[in-house]
């Protein structure tokens, strides 16, 4: 499961060859280690002149106490220079107020120099207004525009940094720290070229250092990879877990419980009795439900048998959808809660050999897009986290070509880690991401399958 490519390339000698020959060159990204407080270690430069950035001053000095301004005067910061500011960890560029293609250049304006200071692992985040919430069509595509500059910035920012769009709606102002503390910081160390939609949300959340605090929740397929990570992650965040996983993982998943403090649930989500037994298994109901269980079975459809296509359909697709609907008939989900199903970029691109699973991954999808307006009726969200290449036993199967390809073929050329997707997870499961709903988010590298 190892990388060894990219240990090579950080050792001293593989840093002159890879250098010599072109080859990619990944960096080891940083990660979120439990204890630690401030997202930002280091400096954050705020630019652009929209309204947004008023939103953030409140809690700017929570991200870091190193705030600095393009201009001189911008929300009473001290002025960057690329020649006397310190290196730059994190870059927020408010371009809301962008409405005329001639303004664009301030992009540019803002990016080119602050891009010359920028420190290991930088964050960028860019700010923005819905074009579909603008009726001027110049102001849309304006906005519009905003999608490729970033995946573009994505492409270029190297060093191991990230850089995403956030369209703010009404309301979605007031959840911008959840967001910014999500990624400006190395929670969304394999996130990059993003674009997702905040709109407005009733709950917030308390406690920073546990924002899970006092909720419950279960995560199918918790027994290894990336459902035990996700157990981890929430269980770190203040939540009581409950972890199922089929009988034959029993071993594995009790022993995980018991670390986390949390519950061992063993059942087999494709069961006839599976919606009864977790109902009965879950007495007090849920805040967070994560169905993250899957399977692979991949041929090309010349040589899919009926087995293959259906167990990963009903593994992956008709499981979330039964238990989703078992878990809403018997009140089992609060108000409020948070849903999020375990997606793939297969299911967005498209995979040789993987009709099957990028079918499953596809209609997962559309799970979210299609409950969410019924569910945001009591305040539950529901979304899609979608995996590139992550290194689990999964993807230890590959072959060693394809497995190769899958590795590098991104923005930080290198695999993401379980931990990657259960970030993403647990910021979907806070109480003010309520704020996101009916979206995807690729937890990819920026991979260029499906970019
Ligand atoms: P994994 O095989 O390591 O873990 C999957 C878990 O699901 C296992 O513990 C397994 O026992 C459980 N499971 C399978 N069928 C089940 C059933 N019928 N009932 C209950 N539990 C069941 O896989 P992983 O790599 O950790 O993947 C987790 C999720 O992420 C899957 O949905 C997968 O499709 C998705 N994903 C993974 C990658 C990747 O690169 N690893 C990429 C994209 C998406």
């Amino acid at each position: 499961m190892s990388d060894r490519y990219l240990a090579f390339a950080n050792s001293s000698t593989g840093r002159r060859l890879v250098g010599a020959l072109g080859l990619p060159a990944p960096v080891r990204l940083e990660r979120w280690m439990a204890g630690r407080v401030r997202p930002i270690d280091g400096a954050l430069l705020f630019g652009g002149e929209g309204d947004l950035v008023k939103a953030i001053q409140p809690f700017a000095s929570k991200l870091t106490d190193q705030l600095f301004a393009a201009r001189d005067g911008q929300f009473d910061l001290p002025r960057w220079t690329a020649e006397h500011g310190p290196k730059l960890k994190a870059l927020v560029f408010d371009a809301s107020h962008l409405t005329r293609f001639e303004q664009l250049i301030e992009l540019r304006d803002f990016f080119q120099p602050a891009f010359k200071g920028l420190a290991n692992s930088p964050r960028v985040v860019v700010l923005g207004r819905a074009p579909e919430s603008l009726k001027d069509p110049v102001a849309a595509s304006v906005q519009r525009s905003l999608e490729g500059f970033t995946r573009s910035l994505g492409k270029e920012i190297r060093r191991g940094g990230s850089v995403q769009l956030l369209y703010v709606g009404k309301g979605g102002d007031q959840q911008l720290e959840g967001a910014l503390r999500f990624f400006l910081s190395p929670k969304s160390a394999y996130v990059s070229g993003q674009v997702l939609r905040l709109g407005a949300c009733g709950e917030q959340v308390k406690d920073w250092t546990r924002p899970l605090a006092g909720k419950k929740a279960l995560v199918t397929g918790a027994s290894r990879g990336i459902g035990a990570s996700i157990a981890e992650v929430l269980a770190r965040d203040g939540a009581e877990v409950v972890l199922l996983d089929v009988p034959q993982a029993a071993d594995a998943l009790q022993a995980l419980a018991a670390r986390l403090g949390g519950r061992a649930v063993t059942l087999d989500i494709c069961a006839d009795d599976a919606p009864q037994r977790l109902v009965e298994a879950l007495p007090d109901g849920l805040d967070i439900v994560v169905h993250n269980a899957g399977i692979t079975r991949d041929k090309t459809l010349a040589k899919m048998s009926d087995a293959f296509w259906n167990s990963v359909i009903d593994v992956n697709l008709k499981a979330p959808q039964v238990l989703t609907q078992a878990l809403l008939d018997a009140d089992k989900l609060h108000d409020n809660g948070r849903v999020v199903l375990i997606a793939s970029i297969s299911g967005i691109a498209g995979n040789m050999g993987q009709t099957n699973y990028a079918v499953s991954k596809a209609g997962v999808i559309g799970l979210a897009q299609a409950w969410a307006p019924a569910l945001a009726k009591k305040g539950i969200s529901i979304n899609a986290v979608a995996p590139g290449f992550i290194e689990t036993q999964m993807t230890a199967a590959i072959p060693l070509g394809i497995r190769e390809a899958g590795r590098r073929m991104n923005s930080m050329s290198q695999g993401g880690l379980p931990q990657d997707v259960a970030e993403a997870v647990a910021w979907f499961a806070q109480p003010g991401s309520g704020a996101v709903t009916a979206q995807v988010l690729r937890v990819c590298g920026q991979s260029l399958l499906g970019a």
